[in-house]
């Protein structure tokens, strides 16, 4: 099933089913025991392969499943709640080692840190965010936040209220997966976001789907045209980042240039990046 995952089980769905609940009382654990981890992955510059900054991606090192991929334990954390803790363990993380680094004068890179629409949504974000930031002492122009274009189901008035006060904070806030949601574009008028990062399902198609690539392009152009700089996400081979060259791109991210990795590998990293530098997972 691609990337990153592994399977859980084999045969029938009610084996799947204990799986799920007993996965579910595992994060409990994994809260409480601290089984996470940070990975970084950088995104660089389009043209120059220039580190511009580094997304943190959750791990979760399970004491007998061995490393879960986000991608399944993110989506159950969703279900149960479970995403606030965890989500706010990784805001506090990314910004303590970041905040750590930078007031060592050690190299640092703007962090983007996903937050779910749930976390989000939730009442004292906002106050979460400004909590964390006077705690690590961060300086708010190193943290950026992506976000879904599902922030905005259930009353758009209020994300867009909530974007304008961290953008007013100096935040950058990025769409993630741009493309794949639901909502109409007009939002995009009314929110104060810096970049848009496009989905990884329209790249990986762009040099065989005429229609992939179009989309891509017009996307590329609508964004120019609102000033907004443009991501895109699961490059993996030079024809395509060449193609988003030509297309305007603005910045690249994919394990053509590096996969997630722990941060002092970040630092062994040359910059700009030559094509295929490897990382960890
Ligand atoms: P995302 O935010 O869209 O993150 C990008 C995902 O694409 C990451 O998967 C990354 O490893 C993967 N990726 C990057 N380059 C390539 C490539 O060239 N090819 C392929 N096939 N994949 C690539 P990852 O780390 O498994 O995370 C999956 C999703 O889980 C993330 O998608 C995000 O939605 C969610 N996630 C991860 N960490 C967090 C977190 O701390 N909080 C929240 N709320 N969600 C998270
Ligand atoms: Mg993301
Ligand atoms: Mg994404
Ligand atoms: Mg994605």
């Amino acid at each position: 099933q691609g990337r990153n995952t592994w399977q859980w089980y084999q045969g029938d769905g009610k084996q799947a089913i204990s799986e799920h609940a007993l996965l579910r009382h595992d994060l409990d654990t994994a809260l409480r025991e601290n089984q996470f981890e940070l990975y970084y992955q950088p995104i660089v510059d389009a043209v120059s392969g220039q580190i511009c900054s580094v997304e943190a991606l959750v791990r979760w090192h399970h004491p007998r499943h061995g490393m879960v991929s986000p991608g399944i334990f993110i989506p159950i954390a969703e279900q149960t709640g479970q995403i606030i803790p965890l989500g706010r363990w990784v805001l506090e993380q990314a910004c303590r080692s970041l905040a750590d680094l930078h007031a060592k004068g050690e190299r640092v890179y703007p962090v983007a840190v996903n937050i779910s629409s749930l976390q989000f949504r939730r009442d004292g974000f906002l106050d979460e965010v400004r909590r964390i930031l006077k705690e690590t002492g961060l300086p708010p122009e190193l943290l950026e936040l992506e976000m879904t274009e599902s922030i905005l189901l259930g009353g758009a008035e209020e994300a867009i209220e909530m974007i304008r006060i961290l953008d007013g904070m100096n935040i950058t806030v990025a769409i993630d997966d741009f493309g794949t949601g639901f909502s109409s574009l007009s939002y995009l008028r009314d929110l104060p976001i810096h970049k848009i990062k496009l989905d990884r399902a329209f790249i990986r198609n762009i040099l065989t789907d005429h229609s992939s690539a179009a989309i891509v392009q017009g996307i590329i152009a609508m964004a120019h045209h609102m000033g907004l700089a443009v991501v895109a996400e699961g490059i993996e081979e030079r024809e395509q980042q060449l193609d988003l060259i030509r297309r305007d791109c603005d910045m690249l991210q994919g394990f053509y240039f590096a996969r997630p990795m722990p941060w002092e590998d970040l630092l062994t990293l040359p910059n700009p990046l030559p094509e295929g530098v490897r990382g960890g997972n």
